[in-house]
């Protein structure tokens, strides 16, 4: 668990000035009933009786049918809407609390169960989107605008209702309103997911927590590799191996707490919170 080697590192990262970070992916929602994407019974199986999910989401598949896919999205993500964040949700809030300058949150979680914490949200990157929200499909104007509550409450539905699809309608240009996700067959960007802050947050960091996540997708990746290249310290909190756990055990900079992240990490924040009293 806490080893007197972790324990120094946090108490360096602690006397640091740079970020102190989270990388977090699907297995921190897991332990809110959320199945992660890879697993065998995951929100995002099975596509539809033609498509897998990963045909499915997907920029070309929306413009062919873009009622289909967003019915199979709200019916995909309605265990979403109806999720608590658990004590790893709050272990995270805790410690943006007690590092209010320096904290970063990169999430690939479009659940939105950080922002249920009450955490300041202009520390979180949600590079992958967020579920809560849509946008113009035309990019008529680039506002997120929140999905209503009429579709995040309805459960599970064959079809969209007509009520429904004019929901789904751009007040400005009438074209359809798409989901704030990143689709399979699109790019990462600045504008709706931080590509560049992420980076940039990623080499100028003092301690990078990694939770629940395989590493299995590009940018968190990347963020991995620059924080671990830049000699940061980085604690992969994770009952499971991952892609990132050979990298982490060869590094002298890399840790791996083999257990879930809602009994983990509180015990991290106490012992962070102790360090930060005894030293500042
Ligand atoms: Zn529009």
């Amino acid at each position: 668990m806490i080893t007197p080697e972790i324990k120094e590192r946090l108490a360096k990262a602690i006397k640091g000035e740079k970020h102190i970070s989270f990388l977090v992916g699907a297995g921190l929602s897991a332990e809110s009933g959320i199945p992660t994407f890879r697993d065998k019974d995951g929100y995002w199986m099975p596509g539809s009786p033609n498509y897998t999910p990963q045909q499915m989401a997907t920029w070309r598949m929306f413009c062919q049918q873009p009622l289909v896919i967003w019915n199979w999205y709200l019916n995909r993500f309605h265990i979403c809407y109806q999720a608590k964040p658990n004590a790893g949700h709050f272990a995270i809030k805790d410690l943006q609390d007690l590092f209010p300058e320096r904290f970063a949150l990169i999430t690939q979680n479009v659940d939105g169960l950080h922002f249920q914490t009450g955490m300041n949200s202009k520390q979180i990157y949600s590079i992958h989107g967020d579920l809560r929200f849509m946008r113009c499909a035309a990019a008529c104007h680039k506002d997120l605008i929140p999905l209503p509550n009429q579709l995040k409450n309805r459960g599970l539905q064959e079809k969209l209702t007509k009520e429904e699809i004019m929901l789904l309608q751009c007040s400005d240009c009438s074209g359809f309103y798409r989901p704030h996700v990143l689709w399979f067959d699109e790019i990462y960007n600045e504008e709706y997911y931080k590509i560049h802050t992420v980076k940039y947050t990623a080499i100028n960091t003092d301690l990078l927590f990694i939770i629940g996540t395989s590493g299995a997708t590009n940018l968190p990746n990347q963020v991995f590799q620059l924080a671990l290249r830049n000699n940061t310290t980085v604690i992969d909190i994770n009952p499971n191996s991952s892609l990132f756990t050979a990298e982490i055990l060869y590094s002298p900079n890399g840790y791996w707490i083999k257990e879930k992240s809602g009994e983990a990490l509180p015990l991290i924040v106490e012992e962070m919170r102790k360090l930060k009293t005894e030293i500042v």
